[in-house]
């Protein structure tokens, strides 16, 4: 480890008034910039907060505009953009233009779908209310803190800002602090298109600077990173009652099934385990691959891994590891493993190196080995046998986290899928599921909670408001003094007329609800 590798692994534990970003593959500085107080970070929230009544007062097609000439702008720059995320992050060029292509996908989905998710809508008043108009739509909820990872650090925090800007709320990004520069691109981009209003402002620093976004008092922290720093994130806000969606790290797993595409299946686990160094949220980690075509599997698997490799050539699939201290982490997991019988197949401890780590592939490891039940990070997978996919889906499921998950499956794609406990998961492919902008994406158990992109993305940063108005006078006045004894009888034989009867429906497994209605909306048995 270099000296600037040592100042920089440590440096998150030594907040100084600034902060300089460093090239993960020479450990040369990238850029410097400013460590922000909590003063600072409140300062910024003022100024969101003027901003925020005329960002919400636009309108839909107004911000649509807004954000789309943004999109444009982004579009138009992306190789600048994409220089910035290669020098912070160390990810080859492709990878970091895939990023901000997806971004801008999400930037264009919501310009087009805000009004339809959130605009006001009529909804039945029902029979008691009859003469109430009822309505309800999703307001902005004024400022949203976004606090973002360093993995995929245009794509990941765009999932919150996009929404939150497109639900009408000003948004205040604190950046990891390895990648300070790609958040204040970001930023400056955004300010080219609305110079006079902070729509999006940056605030730069470490862990520190996000404790004090947290405590700052927005309307909501938007928060991506690993689990333990989202405990830190939920106790801060609790602090204000500041309302928080949590996407923390993951321990994806992917099934492999009998009549699965054996070669499509090993082509997608070695890109969901090795890409990005494997530091994805979503990576594949772990296999558990049918007995019947595990050797044909990881024959395969083994094939392409050892066709990949790690590097800042022109090359190399991916490039180092981003955040030097995590290098230890995958060390200890590999060692963890192949101490407790594990075998590699491709990699190993040799495969752990200064700045990049090359493909593992890890079998006959241990289900309670930190290979199989912590996070890595790390381009590692562990790969095991299974007697059956109700094994796997146990196996799978036995874990503590629950964001992704992929299916290889001709017949049994879908149903393997639902049963899996895991905010989403691709079948016969490997992490689709965050590329479509109109699906939610977000976790369960300590892989976080709260959605972000697609419509539940959009009312994540809103607040429902439901309206009543009066029609008409009604005959009875139910939620009044005035209401007579004669009044509270029609009620009480209206309720039994309408829900009497509820009671005496037949048993459920034997007659589904469904079926029982559809025969009774054709006048059949009553
Ligand atoms: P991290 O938790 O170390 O840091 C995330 C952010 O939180 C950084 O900006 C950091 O400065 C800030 N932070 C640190 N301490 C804080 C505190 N006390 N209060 C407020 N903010 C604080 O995570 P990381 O190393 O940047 O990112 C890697 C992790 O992110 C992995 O676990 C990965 O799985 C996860 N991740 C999750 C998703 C997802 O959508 N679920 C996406 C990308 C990454």
């Amino acid at each position: 480890m270099t000296q600037l590798d040592e100042t920089r692994s440590s440096a998150a534990d030594v907040p100084g008034d600034v902060l300089s970003s460093f090239d993960p593959a020479t450990g040369d500085v990238v850029g410097t910039h400013p460590v922000h107080t909590a003063a600072e970070v409140e300062a910024a929230l003022t100024r969101a907060r003027a901003a925020s009544g005329w960002w919400a007062g636009l309108g839909f097609e107004g911000r649509a505009e807004v954000l789309d000439q943004w999109r444009g702008v982004i579009a138009r720059r992306t190789a600048q953009l994409v220089d910035v995320v290669h020098r912070e992050t160390g990810k080859p060029h492709g990878d970091a233009q895939l990023e901000v292509a997806l971004a801008i996908d999400h930037l264009a989905w919501v310009s087009k779908h805000a009004q339809k998710t959130l605009g006001r809508s009529r909804v039945s008043p029902g029979l008691l209310m009859a003469n109430q108009a009822a309505s309800v739509e999703y307001l902005p909820l004024g400022v949203v803190g976004v606090i973002g990872p360093w993995n995929y650090p245009v794509f990941t925090p765009m999932g919150s800002i996009a929404y939150a800007l497109g639900a009408g709320n000003t948004v205040i990004f604190k950046p990891s602090e390895l990648t300070p520069g790609v958040g204040t691109w970001l930023a400056d981009s955004l300010r080219e298109v609305s110079p006079d209003h902070d729509l999006l402002q940056v605030v730069t620093g470490y862990g520190d600077t996000g404790a004090a976004l947290c405590r700052a008092g927005v309307d909501k922290i938007a928060f991506t990173g690993s689990t333990a720093t989202g405990k830190r994130v939920m106790a801060a806000c609790a602090e204000r009652l500041t309302p928080v969606v949590i996407e923390a790290g993951g321990k994806d797993a992917m099934l492999v099934d009998h009549d699965a595409d054996i070669a499509a299946a090993a082509d997608a686990a070695a890109w969901g385990a090795f890409s990005n160094a494997g530091q994805t949220c979503t990576g594949i980690e772990r296999v558990y691959v049918h007995e019947q075509v595990a050797d044909a599997f990881l024959e395969a698997l083994t094939r392409r891994a050892r066709d990949v490799h790690a590097g800042s050539d022109a090359e190399a699939q991916y490039g180092p590891m981003t955040m030097p201290s995590q290098l230890d982490v995958v060390r200890r997991h590999v060692g963890d493993a192949l101490e407790r019988g594990g075998r590699a197949l491709v990699g190993g401890a040799e495969a752990v190196g200064d700045r990049f780590v090359q493909p593992t592939v890890l079998v006959d490891v241990p289900e309670d080995s930190e290979a199989v039940c912590e996070e890595t990070f790390g381009p590692t997978v562990t790969v095991r046998r299974v007697r059956s996919m109700d094994e796997a889906v146990e196996l799978a499921n036995a874990g503590r986290y629950g964001l992704g998950s992929s299916v290889f499956s001709a017949e049994r794609g879908e149903e393997l899928a639902r049963r899996l406990r895991t905010g989403m998961t691709s079948v016969n492919a490997v992490i689709a599921f965050a590329a479509v902008p109109g699906l939610p994406f977000g976790g369960v158990g300590d892989s976080g909670f709260g959605r972000i992109h697609g419509p539940d993305g959009l009312r994540e940063f809103t607040f429902a408001k439901a309206v009543t108005r009066t029609r008409f006078k009604p005959p009875m006045n139910l939620t009044s003094f005035e209401r007579t004894p004669q009044q509270d009888t029609t009620v009480a034989t209206m309720l039994l007329a309408l829900h009497g009867r509820a009671t005496q429906l037949p048993k459920l497994p034997r007659r589904p609800l469904r079926a029982l209605r559809t025969r009774r909306s054709r006048g059949g048995e009553r």
